[in-house]
């Protein structure tokens, strides 16, 4: 089995959740008492969050590309960085390494593609809904049509993500709220929605709507169970 590195800590509530997923999934490939030999670099995500909205991608991605060299020294043999958002500064990490990168806009539009799917909503941060460098992995790669909501509601999503998801904080009215959204994408002909977010799965789930959602986190913990089995 090979080590994976993880750059976490964006929030460490969706962190938390990869470090399930992957020893859930080793478990179940591999039985037994096996579990995923993991590192782990979580940083402190308020520093990240000042970066991000003062628009300084440049020092945030510096701050992480110092976290994947410690993977790297560490031992790990293949890399995430558990946040889609922060995918905004990937090529700067992978610069910075020589371990692979599962990239995680590149790992969701694979199975959406595999699916048959042509046309995808899209709920993350304000940078992840409204900037290209990860609509452009789904355009342009992978030939989808991608959906965002309003401007209003793209604020509210933005907020909710980071005003209660990623301080822990789960509420019913925003579960109603992004529910609502969910049901405007899908008037707008979506066969799916993408939770490109790695905090959104804590709020929403597919036991809330019948239209088929997409979740980053365990598409990526899922691929990195694949990539620490070489499958
Ligand atoms: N975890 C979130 C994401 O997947 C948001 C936190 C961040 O801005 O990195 O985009």
């Amino acid at each position: 089995m090979k080590t994976v590195g993880l750059i976490g800590g964006m929030s460490w509530e969706s962190t938390a959740t990869y470090y399930r997923l992957i020893n859930q999934g080793i478990r179940n490939r591999c039985g037994g008492l096996h579990s995923a030999k993991m590192l782990l670099y979580s940083v402190d995500f308020a520093e990240i969050e000042a970066l991000q909205s003062s628009g300084r991608w440049h020092e945030a991605g510096q701050l992480l590309a110092e976290a994947a060299v410690r993977l790297e020294k560490g031992g790990a043999d293949l890399l995430l960085i558990c946040t889609n958002t922060m995918h905004k500064v990937a090529a700067q990490v992978v610069a910075a390494v020589t371990l692979p990168l599962i990239h995680i806009a590149e790992a969701t539009g694979a199975k959406i593609v595999q699916d048959g799917i042509e046309a995808v909503g899209l709920l993350g941060t304000r940078f992840t809904m409204e900037e290209q460098f990860y609509r452009s992995v789904l355009e342009d790669t992978f030939g989808l049509r991608v959906v965002v909501p309003t401007a209003d509601d793209r604020r509210l999503v933005d907020k909710v993500i980071f005003n209660e998801l990623c301080r822990g904080v789960i509420a019913d009215n925003s579960r109603q709220e992004y529910l609502r959204i969910v049901d405007s994408l899908a008037a707008q002909g979506c066969g799916a929605i993408i939770l490109g977010c790695t905090e959104i799965a804590l709020l929403i789930g597919s036991g809330d709507t019948d239209l088929k959602l997409y979740d980053t986190t365990e598409i990526h913990a899922q691929q990195a169970v694949a990539m620490m089995l070489d499958q």
